[in-house]
């Protein structure tokens, strides 16, 4: 307890400070204080069956380190998050020493004097029982406390890395953890065989969705009429509206589901990309991940391509962009076999009304907010439905854009996972999958087969759910691919 007050208070002012300079107010402090108190309470607790000794020698040295990492926090302004961590790991020590200047010795005398009080320090045995006691003491405040202190989850969700860069001992001692076994784990990826590619000038565009859950769509029996396109489209039969379950709560581990086929095996693009499908990933976040494919332009580039183009100024921003350069990309690749990849902004929060272009509202009045729990209910989901329906407008030109072409081209659009909108207090996304509400898991798959490819394509809603794993074979299938090693028929929606 006193090493918990202690090291709180000599080694996470910086951690404190974010906490106001980022708004978080007193009460989140106040919040950070006892998580950090009960957490160490209970870390050291359990370190103690380890002996007396130990438990001494680990005060000591974390003294040091917390001091060393202070330095660098507080000196630098740097997060120890697992990158950083990794970095340091991989340091030479040329580069090492550059570091070892101005008040360093300062700091490090700190954490001797420090850790030197902790060694010497009589400690008492304490009987087995009563530890227990306090660690299950320490456990429940911090429980009974994270549960009514639900409204500031957002703020952690918000800053969860940057708490985790900034909070000592943790940040140094789990992200360098986490960098080591990375680093360990980090083997180069298999690659599936190949087989000739027959088919020619096919397009697949593969719409990846962010954060819409499928609760908020018309098409889906939304009591609000945020999808007009998709329903035309629905009713003249020419899209299959299927329901999918995401595998995860959060944007890379779903991403993984639906672009890889096997782990440790190289993912959709990389292998399609090798096939000889041309592989063009196009995103407005922050630009697509760097990857081995045909074209994936970063945010800059891509900016300055819509400007080429032709596309209105004021909309390059949002994701209406990808869809009016469709088009354009299928000039650009004329002959080719063809696999677009977009990763929409969708409907990624906390600020939704920046995911639609000024004065795109049907729904009013709007939160501006980005602290959701600052909103009325009804104004937030205002605010989400708004990007719900610039979504089915996007959706409605892509389809447009393919319907006209006489290149056999299909379309899937598949969110990455929902969203919560304050029910049950929860907010974004995220949460542990096994807790997490069905609003954060229940996604929306668009299926739509352009005229010139329905007599060679087909498919039907066999399942009344989907699983994210279906998209790889589903694309293979669609490029004549079946005969890969890389094909499941099982996890075709062609089959
Ligand atoms: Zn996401």
């Amino acid at each position: 307890m006193l090493y918990s007050v202690v090291s709180l208070i000599l080694f996470n002012l910086p951690l404190l400070g974010f906490v106001l300079r980022e708004n978080g107010g007193f009460s989140v402090v106040f919040s950070v204080c006892a998580a950090y108190i009960c957490t160490t309470n209970m870390v050291f607790v359990a370190l103690s069956v380890f002996g007396l000794r130990v438990l001494r020698f680990l005060c000591a040295l974390f003294s040091l380190l917390n001091a060393l990492a202070l330095y660098f926090v507080s000196t630098y302004h740097a997060l120890l998050t697992k990158d950083m961590m990794g970095n340091v790991l991989n340091t030479n020590f040329n580069e090492a020493s550059a570091f070892l200047g101005g008040h360093l010795w300062a700091y490090a005398l700190l954490g001797l004097v420090v850790g030197a009080i902790f060694w010497v320090l009589p400690l008492k045995p304490s009987p087995f029982k009563s530890k227990a006691y306090f660690f299950l003491g320490s456990g429940l405040v911090f429980a009974l406390w994270g549960a009514t202190h639900t409204k500031q989850w957002l703020f952690f969700d918000r800053h969860a890395k940057a708490i985790g860069g900034l909070v000592a001992p943790y940040n140094y001692s789990i992200n360098a953890a986490r960098a080591a076994l990375a680093h360990l784990k980090h083997t180069p990826l298999k690659r599936f065989g190949l087989v000739p590619l027959q088919a020619q000038g096919r397009v697949v565009v593969l719409v990846i969705g962010e954060s819409a859950r499928r609760a908020n769509y018309g098409i889906y029996g939304y009591n609000k009429p945020t999808t007009p396109k998709l329903q035309e489209l629905l009713n003249h039969h020419e899209i299959l509206a299927l329901k999918a379950t995401s595998c995860a709560t959060y944007t890379t581990a779903v991403l993984a589901c639906i672009l890889n086929a096997k782990s440790g095996y190289e993912n959709l693009p990389l292998f399609l990309h090798r096939q000889g499908v041309k592989v063009v990933w196009l995103s407005l976040n922050d630009g697509p991940p760097p990857m081995d494919v045909d074209w994936s332009p970063p945010l800059l580039e891509l900016h300055q391509w819509f400007r080429q183009a032709g596309l209105d100024p004021k909309i390059i921003d949002y994701d209406e962009a990808l869809a009016l350069a469709l088009p354009h990309l299928l000039a650009r690749y004329p002959k080719d076999n063809l696999l677009v990849i977009l990763h929409l902004k969708g409907s990624h929060g906390p600020l939704y009304v920046d995911k639609v272009p000024k004065g795109f509202a049907p729904f009013k009045p709007i939160c501006t907010h980005s602290e959701l729990n600052m909103c009325q209910s009804a104004a937030l989901i205002n605010a989400y439905d708004n990007t719900i329906a610039y979504n089915d407008k996007v959706l409605g030109l892509l389809v447009q854009d393919l319907h006209h072409t006489p290149r056999q081209a299909v379309l899937l659009y598949m969110s990455d996972h929902g969203e919560s909108l304050g029910e049950h207090g929860l907010y974004l996304h995220g949460t542990p999958y096994l807790i997490a509400p069905d609003f954060q898991k229940q996604v929306p798959f668009i299926v739509y087969i352009n005229p010139a490819f329905q007599t060679s394509l087909q498919t039907k809603p066999i399942k009344s759910n989907y699983h994210q794993d279906v998209i790889f074979s589903s694309v293979l299938h669609a490029f004549g691919l079946q005969k890969s090693p890389a094909y499941n028929p099982h996890l075709d929606i062609f089959q």
